[in-house]
């Protein structure tokens, strides 16, 4: 319906793996958005975030099967996989988003992120959702 906030839900847990299988997550915790962002890091790498809280993810991955990217701040560590180039999941290893996690939504089910409903956030510039 119009101007509702409707946000379908979908089957826990949410299932997601790069390309060659290496890496794989579950999330237990439906996100609220799977979330596009515009800042340098998000627009280079593509992705489409879900967020959550780390207790809520899981990742398995061999030791060493992901490339780990922080800049500025270093307080995310963006997860690549080293052998197919998925970027997987970030996590917060400092500051005050540590415990903070999100996964790939790009990497889920087709369809996943428009279930959860697909938003775009202003990292970029206002840091607030565009629409
Ligand atoms: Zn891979």
């Amino acid at each position: 319906m119009a101007g509702e906030e409707t946000s379908a839900s979908v089957e826990l847990p949410i299932h997601g793996a790069c390309h060659c299988g290496a890496v794989s997550f579950e999330m237990k915790v439906q996100p609220r958005a799977a979330v596009e962002c515009n800042c340098t890091i998000c627009r280079s790498l593509g992705t489409v975030w879900g967020h959550g809280e780390a207790g809520d993810i899981s990742v398995s991955a061999a030791p060493g099967a992901t490339l780990s990217y922080s800049r500025g701040d270093k307080e995310l560590a963006f997860h690549t996989c080293r052998t197919c180039g998925s970027t997987t999941h970030w996590e917060a290893v400092r500051g005050d988003s540590k415990g903070r996690m999100a996964v790939n939504l790009r990497l889920a089910a087709p369809g996943t992120i428009e279930a959860i409903g697909h938003r775009h956030f202003d990292g970029a510039e206002t840091w607030t959702f565009l629409d």
